[in-house]
């Protein structure tokens, strides 16, 4: 007889499991609560989607924070060739960025969304919107899913792919832990991973809306170099966020609770005596000039004074009459702008969730509940997460594939 398989969870990963299981040959019905298909897939790269990373299978698996032994059968399984080959095939165009981002051509994240809709069709999955799955309970042959709607349905196999806890407004609310944790399942802790960071420095507020490119961000826990990358960042009314400060966020996951210090270098292509040969260029161009107008060639305008006021250089000092001792000062903030950390922004503002069904308790080669015969798991519900560049979709891809093939 035809296994009858319930997808929950109208994600990548359940789209993905959705389709997969339907093309071997399984009766797959696809359960989603939204009144649509990927909302969180649709604010993805900010609504340009970061399909997947065109790197080598070992550079997917090597930015991969937590649990990346469990994504290995995964992602060689179905890797980001697959994911772009099936949007190729259903009109997707792609193109690969800097760090080897793959965005669709056309930069919108809907087409990413209607293809992997046209890929379930096509596969003859039956999907149900407005469907929201309330409980699973499971006799000795088979699962009974209750819905919101008060209607109960049975099914041969179970794939649980309801995503992480952030960006709530998205359908990802953890009802995946409450099923996991009703079969006992163990729910490794929820914490925000890629969120964006509170400063306790009043003056970085005033910096709000100013976006930095090509500098580099060191954070040190106690004293000792945790991170240290170039790239970009932003500041916000909180504090700061942007693809560096994400990034950083989690190398400070476990040390929330210490004293972390970030330091923006906004000068790493010049080094101390460079900048310093530099300075004193301007310094001489702008010699006749108050201190506070003689800053425009080297920084952005918004920054400027932040800078005076942690230089504790005069203001309306005359540059020629800037010592030699101030000087070095404001050579020492432009290499070293160190602000303290306060806190991750709240979980909801993370762009992924860390933590989840523990790996210890899912088949890597299959997604399939060690504890639970038929129940399987994909995509962020599970204690995964990675790096961003378009490498927490794959994980959602290759894990649902995974449970596809194998439930
Ligand atoms: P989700 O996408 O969260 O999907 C889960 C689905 O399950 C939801 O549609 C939800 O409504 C449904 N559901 C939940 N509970 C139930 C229930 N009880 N019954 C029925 N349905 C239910 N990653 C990248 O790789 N590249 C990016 O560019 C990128 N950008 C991002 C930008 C933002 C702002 C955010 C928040 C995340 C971004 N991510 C990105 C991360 C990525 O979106 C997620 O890791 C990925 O969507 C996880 O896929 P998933 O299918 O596991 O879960």
């Amino acid at each position: 007889m035809i296994k009858k398989v319930a997808v929950i969870g109208g994600g990548p990963a359940g789209m993905i499991a959705a389709a997969t299981a339907s093309n071997r040959g399984k009766e797959v019905y696809l359960f989603e609560k939204n009144d649509k298909l990927g909302k969180k897939l649709f604010i993805t790269g900010k609504g340009r989607c970061n399909i997947t990373n065109n790197c080598d299978i070992e550079d997917l698996i090597n930015n991969v924070v937590s649990n990346k032994d469990f994504l290995y059968s995964g992602f060689y399984s179905f890797t980001n060739k697959n994911i772009i080959d099936i949007l190729n095939r259903y009109g997707v165009e792609t193109k690969v960025e800097r760090g080897n981002r793959v965005f669709p051509k056309s930069n919108k994240s809907s087409d990413v969304i209607k293809a992997l809709e046209k890929y379930m069709i096509d596969n003859k999955v039956k999907i149900n919107l407005n469907k929201e799955v309330t409980q699973i309970e499971k006799t000795d042959k088979s699962f009974i899913i209750n819905f919101k709607d008060s209607t109960i349905e049975t099914f041969d196999k179970v794939i649980i792919a309801t995503g992480g806890v952030s960006y709530k407004q998205t359908g990802s609310t953890g009802d995946g832990y409450t099923f996991a944790k009703n079969f006992g399942h163990e729910i490794k802790e929820i914490k925000p991973a890629l969120a964006p960071c509170e400063i306790k420095e009043a003056w970085v507020k005033e910096l709000q809306g100013l976006a930095l490119k090509n500098i580099t961000v060191t954070t040190y826990v106690n004293g000792k170099k945790v991170f240290e990358d170039f790239g970009e960042m932003l500041f916000t009314h909180f504090g700061i966020s942007g693809p560096l400060v994400l990034t950083m966020s989690n190398y400070i996951n476990d040390y929330r609770n210490n004293t972390i210090k970030i330091s923006i270098d906004l000068k790493p292509a010049l080094d101390d005596k460079q900048l310093e040969n530099r300075i004193i260029r301007d310094f001489e161009k702008y010699s006749r000039k108050q201190f506070k107008n003689s800053l425009n060639d080297l920084l952005p305008k918004k920054i400027i004074p932040i800078i005076i006021k942690l230089s504790e250089i005069d203001e309306d000092k005359f540059v020629n009459q800037i010592t030699k001792t101030e000087r070095k000062n404001l050579l020492n903030i432009l290499k070293n702008l160190e602000m303290t950390f306060d806190r991750f922004r709240p979980i909801n503002e993370a762009i992924v969730t860390s933590g989840g069904i523990s790996v210890k308790e899912i088949n890597p080669s299959t997604m399939e509940s060690k504890l639970i015969k038929g129940m399987y798991f994909a995509g962020e519900v599970i204690d995964v997460d990675a790096l961003t560049g378009g490498f927490n979709l794959q994980i959602a891809y290759s894990t649902g594939y995974l449970a596809g093939v194998n439930c």
